[in-house]
């Protein structure tokens, strides 16, 4: 089993907050777009002869290839890769793309799960973000979306917004509900250094993330999507049942996959890999017949320390026996005044041999795992 990953590098314009690999120009757009496809044929082997089980289009913004585009990408990709017989086709998509003409075209080129961008319900905050669409283009295209037969819908949400008040806040959530959709992806505001936000951030022209506030609306989200019927199966992650994200949780699982396109990262056992973040110099190296990829070798401390990251982010958390065979290092080694304090805190238990986080343990993830990483010898 293995995924691929193609990176639309294009955006109408920049949100505020976004360090995500794009460009607002399209000048490069059919040059990057038949980089894309020679990339695709150039790394053929990649995979080996695993069969596709996820086919995932991110960004940037897949919403902005035409029909023409589209299936002229998918086409190169069946040519040389091996899919399975039913897949996840996830096309992220922005609200204000996503006309009905354009759902059809999706649908007609096998796209069976949506992740739109919403981010808020609230006006304010879509143009404070410089988003491209307003809220009421977001009730009408998930209606659209519906009407066009794709059931399987998930949306992002991002909290920690500047002077969010929990009761807007939970009408945020309301609106998310009411929608009908079957998977919602909520993440804290960061302010990344390169963005205009980050800069705004510096100058004193904006506030940094009010870290409490934030917390607490972390904790209304599970709350009201756990009432909802929603399981939380990572951090971020939250899915009526049976709709996880297959292509994300195979990431969580270690499970290979082909990133292609400009920024793409790939990951097969112990190396990852990652293209060029310029679409230029992406385009120059392909069409050179070089291939734009910087790899490093994983150590096996890299390994372990990645486990613990993907896995303490997760509902299935970390498995200390199977940890232990693959590794040969038993987590719970050196780290048994951590492990107990955790738990008295209530931010994780371990229960017949599997540590995982509590929800008040998963606001905390990358911290807590961060403190159970292994650190190379060389690198002290
Ligand atoms: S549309 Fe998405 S990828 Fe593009 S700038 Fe906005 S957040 Fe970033």
């Amino acid at each position: 089993m293995a995924g691929i990953y193609v990176h639309i590098p294009f955006c109408k314009q920049a949100c505020t907050y976004c360090d995500f690999h794009f460009s607002t120009s399209m000048r490069n757009k059919q040059n990057v777009l038949d980089a894309l496809k020679k990339e695709a044929k150039m790394r053929v082997d990649y995979l080996g002869t695993e069969p596709i089980e996820t086919l995932y289009f991110g960004g940037g913004t897949p919403s902005l290839l035409n029909a023409h585009e589209l299936t002229s990408i998918l086409k190169s990709l069946r040519e040389n890769y091996n899919f399975a017989h039913e897949i996840e086709f996830t096309y992220e998509a922005n609200p204000d793309d996503l006309s009905a003409e354009k759902l059809n075209m999706l649908v007609e080129n096998g796209v069976n799960r949506l992740s739109i961008g919403i981010q808020s319900f609230d006006d304010k905050y879509l143009e404070w973000m410089n988003r491209a669409h307003r809220s009421a283009d977001s009730v009408a295209c998930v209606k659209r979306a519906h009407e066009a037969g794709i059931t399987n819908i998930s949306i992002d949400l991002i909290y920690g917004l500047p002077n969010l008040e929990i009761s807007q806040w939970k009408s945020e959530i309301d609106n998310a509900l009411a929608l009908g959709v079957t998977h919602i992806s909520a993440y804290c505001l960061t302010v990344e250094p390169a963005t205009a936000l980050g800069f705004r951030v510096r100058k004193g022209t904006e506030k940094p993330v009010d870290d409490e506030a934030a917390s607490q609306q972390f904790e209304v989200l599970i709350e009201k999507l756990a009432a909802a019927g929603f399981e939380q199966y990572e951090v971020s992650n939250f899915a009526r049942e049976g709709f996880y994200s297959k292509h994300n949780t195979s990431y969580w699982f270690g499970i290979p996959y082909l990133g292609l396109g400009p920024s793409a990262h790939s990951f097969k056992p112990a190396e990852r890999a990652w293209n060029v973040a310029n679409n230029s110099r992406y385009i120059q190296k392909i069409e050179a017949d070089e291939l734009p990829i910087t790899s490093e070798n994983l150590s096996l401390e890299d390994q372990f320390n990645e486990w613990v990251m993907t896995g303490l982010r997760t509902k299935w958390g970390l498995d200390i026996l199977g940890g232990t065979q693959r590794f040969k290092i038993d987590l719970r080694t050196g780290n048994e005044n951590l492990i107990e304090k955790l738990v008295q805190e209530k931010k994780a238990e371990l229960n017949n041999g599997i540590f995982r986080l509590t929800k008040r343990g998963f606001f905390l993830a990358d911290g807590i795992a961060s403190e159970f990483f292994l650190v190379e010898e060389n690198s002290k």
